[in-house]
């Protein structure tokens, strides 16, 4: 039986530091920042981006059409990054994977080079929080669209990009389809972490088959004891998001998810947003519900953030670094 008394309160968590290894920059722009940015009523904007009921992933994925369309000029794009890494400092993240979809930002005539570059200059812009980027490609785009995000993450690879994933509806278009660019990738070098086990169990074997390190969401690996046990031996970091899960429906509350499992069976696991401003929860208050619900002490926090440096996309020398705010 655990102390109760060991429990930490907010304010501990708050103060603790933390490593953000999933979160959408477009899933997790604060409502003031794009009330300003539109025009709209905090009614109008809630309405088109936060989730207030459960909802499947292809309408989870329409509640980022909103937010993407203030994103197409490098005013934005700028002002949206230096706030996020604002934010990530006062929930005392020391580091930050941030995934972008740059495919996603070109109605108004930006390249990769204008996105990609604003974006970085955004999210630098603060040193207490180191910030690297993954680039998306999109379930859904096109071969040319996808294979331009594979390019242009070599072409920034180590210069402020540090890995490849891809983003979408995972129920309407399987991984199987897109296996060639990770392959590609892995010719090239480029480290990758996969979305996948939102919705669909073969891609995560899927995902298994490309050798990816980390698999972004991964839940779903629960119902199936071949998976575990591959995920378990091979130490495959889970990006999980609990909150997330339970917006999409997987779970019917955060109690009933399989985090808990995970942590006390030695699973390589973290703890992560994913997007902030959809499910309405930030990192500070996820790591309260998951301290209230599964009675997770600063330990099992402080061990969620090593696994986190351990499976970053940061060179060893850096995490040697980072490992020290957790041991
Ligand atoms: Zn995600």
């Amino acid at each position: 039986m655990r102390d109760l008394d060991s429990l930490p309160v907010a304010d501990d968590l708050k103060d603790l530091p933390k490593v953000e290894l999933h979160i959408h920059l477009s899933g997790s722009i604060p409502i003031e920042l794009m009330m300003k940015l539109s025009g709209l009523s905090r009614e109008e904007v809630i309405k088109k981006t936060v989730a207030n009921e459960k909802i499947n992933m292809f309408d989870f994925v329409n509640k980022l059409d909103f937010p993407n369309s203030l994103m197409q000029t490098k005013e934005n794009l700028y002002l949206i990054s230096c706030d996020l890494v604002e934010r990530l400092a006062k929930e005392n993240v020391v580091y930050a994977e941030v995934r972008l979809t740059p495919m996603l930002h070109m109605e108004k005539g930006l390249t990769y080079d204008d996105i990609i570059e604003t974006v970085l200059e955004g999210l630098n812009s603060n040193p207490k929080v180191k910030v690297n980027l993954i680039l998306c490609m999109m379930r859904g785009a096109t071969t040319y669209m996808n294979a331009e995000t594979l390019k242009y993450t070599i072409k920034y690879l180590n210069k402020g990009v540090c890995a490849l994933d891809i983003s979408g509806d995972d129920g309407l278009y399987p991984l199987r389809d897109y296996m060639k660019f990770f392959e590609l990738a892995a010719l090239e070098h480029v480290p990758y972490t996969i979305h996948a086990g939102g919705s669909n169990i073969n891609d995560l074997y899927d995902a298994l088959v490309l050798h990816t390190k980390r698999i972004g969401n991964g839940v779903k690996a629960v119902m199936d004891i071949d998976l575990l046990r591959i995920i378990y031996y091979k130490k495959i970091l889970l990006e999980l998001a609990p909150s997330n899960d339970v917006v999409l429906g997987q779970y019917e509350d955060i109690g009933m998810h399989p985090i808990n499992f995970f942590l006390r069976n030695n699973f390589n696991i973290c703890v992560n947003s994913n997007n902030s401003t959809v499910v309405n929860v930030d990192l500070n208050d996820e790591y309260e519900k998951l301290s209230k619900t599964f009675n997770f002490t600063i330990d099992d926090f402080k061990k969620m953030n090593l696994n986190a440096i351990n499976s970053s996309f940061l060179s060893e020398k850096e995490k040697e670094v980072y490992r020290k705010y957790f041991e």
